[in-house]
C-alpha cells in the first residue's frame, strides 16, 4: 500500500535523530528580479522566498549560529541542514558561491553540529558548470540537494507565473542534473488559473519520469508587495479553497511513484508576509487533513 515518504522521516532513519533545517539568506538576488526588490516571477516578494536576513543585515555566521540553537532548543538535535533558501542561491560567481558555503560550513563545525545535508534554491536556467561541478564535489562530504523552482510542468502556467523561461529549460537542466550525485528537489503551485484541474499530478509525474528524487507542493499563495497581490486585491486572482488544494495534492500524491521524497506539502509563510488565502496558517490541521484524505484515497487511483 502507498505511503507519503515524508523528508523528515527519511532523515530519521538514515541519521538516527532529528535533522532540522537552517534556513539562509546570502542575499544572491536573482537575475529574474531588478535587484532585491522587484520585479520577478509573479508571486515572489522581496525576501526571494526566505527569511529575509540579508535585508536586515543580519550576518552568514550569525544566521547560522541562531539556526544551530534553535535545532537545539527546540529539537534537542545538532543534526542540521544548510538550507540557501532565499532568492536564487546560484546567482554568484563561483568564488563567492564557495566562500558563503565554505563560511557556513566553518561555522557549522566550530558550534558542534552535524551537517547532514547542504540545499540550494535555484531557478532552472541558472545552473552554470563550475558550480554544479563544486556541488558535485560537495556530495563527498554530506548529501546535497538542489531545490529546483519549477512550479508547473505546463508551458502557459510558466508563462502565468512569469517565470521568464520556458519547459524546454527544465528538461535540460534535469538532464543534467542526472549525471550527478547531487539529488533534486523540484517545487510545485497549485492553482494557477488556466492550468487543468489535475496538473498537480501531471507536474509531478512529469518530473519523477525526469529523474527528481522528491518534492514541494504549495498552493499558489499572495505575499505583500507582490505582483500577484495587485491582481488578487483588483479581483483577477482568487487563490484555490482549502478544499481544492486538499483535492488536487492528493490526488498528485496518490499518482506518485513509490520512492519520491515529500519535503513539503503546504507552503510555510509568516502570517505578517500573507495577504491571501489565510487558511495555510493553519498548517498542522491541513497536514491532518491531508494525511486523512490521502488514507481514505489511495486504494483506488486510475492511471492518467
Ligand atoms: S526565480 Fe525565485 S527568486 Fe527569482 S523572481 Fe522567481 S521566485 Fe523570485
Amino acid at each position: 500500500m502507498k505511503q507519503l515518504l515524508r523528508w523528515s522521516a527519511v532523515l530519521r532513519r538514515q541519521f538516527g535523530e532529528r535533522v532540522q533545517k537552517v534556513s539562509l539568506d546570502i542575499g544572491a538576488g536573482c537575475p529574474h528580479r531588478q535587484g532585491l526588490h522587484g520585479g520577478g516571477c509573479i508571486f515572489c516578494d522581496e525576501r526571494g522566498g526566505g527569511s529575509g536576513a540579508f535585508i536586515r543585515g543580519i550576518s552568514l555566521r550569525e544566521q547560522v549560529r541562531k539556526g544551530i540553537a534553535g535545532a537545539w532548543k527546540h529539537y534537542g538535535t545538532r543534526s542540521i541542514i544548510l538550507y540557501f533558501q532565499s532568492y536564487s542561491a546560484t546567482n554568484l560567481p563561483l568564488e563567492r558561491f564557495a566562500a558563503a558555503l565554505n563560511e557556513a560550513l566553518d561555522a557549522a563545525a566550530a558550534l558542534g553540529a552535524n551537517v547532514r545535508a547542504i540545499s540550494v534554491s535555484t531557478r532552472p536556467d541558472l545552473l552554470p558548470e563550475p558550480v554544479l561541478d563544486y556541488l558535485q564535489e560537495l556530495t563527498e562530504l554530506c548529501q546535497v540537494w538542489l531545490e529546483l523552482g519549477v512550479q508547473t510542468a505546463d508551458p502557459r502556467g510558466l508563462q502565468w507565473l512569469r517565470r521568464g523561461h520556458g519547459l524546454d529549460v527544465v528538461e535540460r537542466a534535469l538532464a543534467r542534473l542526472g549525471k550527478t550525485r547531487v539529488q533534486v528537489c523540484a517545487h510545485l503551485i497549485a492553482g494557477i488559473p488556466g492550468e487543468f484541474e489535475d496538473q498537480l499530478a501531471r507536474s509531478a509525474l512529469w518530473l519523477t519520469d525526469r529523474g527528481v528524487q522528491a518534492l514541494k507542493f504549495h498552493p499558489l499563495c499572495v505575499l505583500r508587495g507582490t505582483a500577484l497581490e495587485e491582481l488578487y486585491r483588483s479581483g483577477r486572482f482568487a487563490p484555490l479553497s482549502r478544499e481544492e488544494y486538499v483535492d488536487r495534492l492528493v490526488d498528485a500524491l496518490c499518482r506518485l511513484p513509490d520512492g519520491v521524497v515529500l519535503q513539503r506539502l503546504t507552503a510555510g509563510v509568516r502570517p505578517s508576509r500573507l495577504v491571501a488565502p489565510a487558511w495555510i496558517l493553519e498548517k498542522e490541521p491541513l497536514e491532518r487533513a491531508i494525511a486523512a484524505r490521502f488514507l481514505s484515497a489511495r486504494r483506488d487511483v486510475p492511471a492518467l
